[in-house]
């Protein structure tokens, strides 16, 4: 996980290459109050290669099992998702997706955005750049990133978690913890 402060957020991250120095942490220190069955996402992508993928991985998080749930919404989102070109670099690291916030005493205090790197993911197949935003979802949850080889989609390598694990859901490791916070 990338965990840098900027003007003041938090941001989270997948990586497009192995991250030896990233910090990984079961959790990020921060997550939604309230019910979290009334959560809001608005879909802030600019075409349907973004907007497709977004839509499925809200689905994937809202499964049955789930503590918690995304109703769309055009405004007054908890979480916003959108995809951007950052460039090759974020503070210095490969990354294709990003999740950024601010938080207080372990509360959200603004939206949340869980954003593509259009840098790097323009150019995954559309099951790729669902990995990535199911990842960075996860993020908003506030589940942090694992390190390793371990088959999670809250592994924080692409090449590992899709590559190699083929993982474009979550699994169910990465919903009990996601359930334990909500
Ligand atoms: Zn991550």
């Amino acid at each position: 996980m990338l965990r840098v402060a900027v003007s003041g957020a938090i941001i989270s991250a997948s990586f497009v290459a192995f991250q030896s120095s990233a910090s990984a942490a079961e959790f990020t220190g921060c997550r939604y109050a309230g019910n979290a069955n009334s959560l809001k996402w608005a879909n802030l992508t600019t075409r349907y290669e973004y907007s497709n993928p977004a839509q499925v991985a809200i689905a994937a998080w809202n499964s049955a099992s789930t503590h918690f749930n995304f109703t769309n919404v055009n405004s007054g989102a908890n979480l916003n998702v959108a995809d951007q070109n950052f460039g090759q670099y974020v503070e210095g690291a490969a990354i294709d997706g990003l999740t950024s916030w601010r938080c207080s005493s372990g509360y959200y205090t603004e939206t949340v955005t869980s954003s593509w790197n259009r840098y790097y993911t323009d150019g995954y197949p559309g099951i790729e750049r669902k990995s990535v935003i199911v990842h960075e979802i996860g993020h908003a949850l506030g589940l942090g990133d694992i390190e390793g080889s371990a088959c999670v989609i809250m592994n924080g390598a692409t090449p590992t978690r899709y590559g190699a694990c083929g993982l474009s859901e979550p699994q169910p490791t990465d919903i009990a913890r996601a359930n334990s916070l909500y």
